[in-house]
């Protein structure tokens, strides 16, 4: 689709060669950081996980450090209780299951505990650099927004034959059967940082380079 190309290719211009917020070095550090990183700023989970894996950066640390010395690292990072019988769980499933090892599909990371659809995505996409399309708050309203996770030849509520993907999850089955493959890893990332910058919750159309491929901004310019 045409208006899909053009997108991508404004986005590209805009961030190139775009990287993970978090701080990671291996697939458990990325996994780890993204547990801690629900409900909780980038920049804090990357201080709270520079001094924990100074201590603890395997299934096997984790599990050493043991559930109160954990608590007291993530603390800040919120939900710290839940946080940490997460982590210590994974811990255990990847040494007891998967030989000590991250797995490496949606299915066995879904399987760990606290690692739901948008978890193991992120974990796959920015650990392993499998394709994949973690759909996370800004991901959600800047791709709909964009009617880049339409459903086509919908009907009931669609206009012009186009859905929006009412739900994250929907989102990511419409991003993932729209866009070619090639794409979701670095548009993934770069939609981040436009939901971040320029589409936030209260839009700055008037200063967004994809304004004349948006539907939602088009409308929005006229009101
Ligand atoms: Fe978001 Fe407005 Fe840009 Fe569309 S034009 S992507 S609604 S900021």
């Amino acid at each position: 689709m045409e208006r899909v190309k053009k997108i991508i290719a404004a986005l590209n211009k805009l961030y190139p060669d775009p990287k993970p917020a978090l701080k990671f070095e291996t697939p458990f550090e990325s996994l780890v950081a993204t547990i801690l990183s629900a409900q909780c700023t980038d920049a804090r989970v990357n201080i709270v996980t520079r001094q924990l894996f100074r201590v603890a950066n395997t299934p096997e640390g984790i599990l050493k450090l043991g559930e109160k010395r954990l608590e007291i690292f993530v603390r800040s990072t919120g939900f710290f209780r839940a946080k940490t019988k997460s982590l210590i769980g994974a811990a255990k499933m990847i040494i007891e299951k998967f030989g000590g090892r991250v797995p490496e599909n949606l299915e066995d990371l879904q399987s760990l505990p606290g690692v739901g659809r948008k978890t193991a995505s992120v974990v796959l996409a920015q650990a392993f650099g499998i394709p994949a399309f973690p759909v996370d708050r800004h991901v959600f309203r800047v791709a709909n927004r964009l009617e880049l996770a339409f459903v086509e030849g919908a009907k009931g509520g669609a206009k012009n034959g186009i859905k929006r993907a009412k739900t994250p999850e929907k989102t990511d089955f419409a991003l993932r059967k729209n866009i070619p493959e090639k794409f979701w890893i670095p548009l993934h990332l770069q939609l981040v940082y436009h939901g971040r910058l320029i589409c936030r919750p209260k839009p700055k159309c008037h200063e967004c380079a994809l304004l004349k491929w948006c539907p939602e901004g088009q409308k929005r310019i006229k009101e």
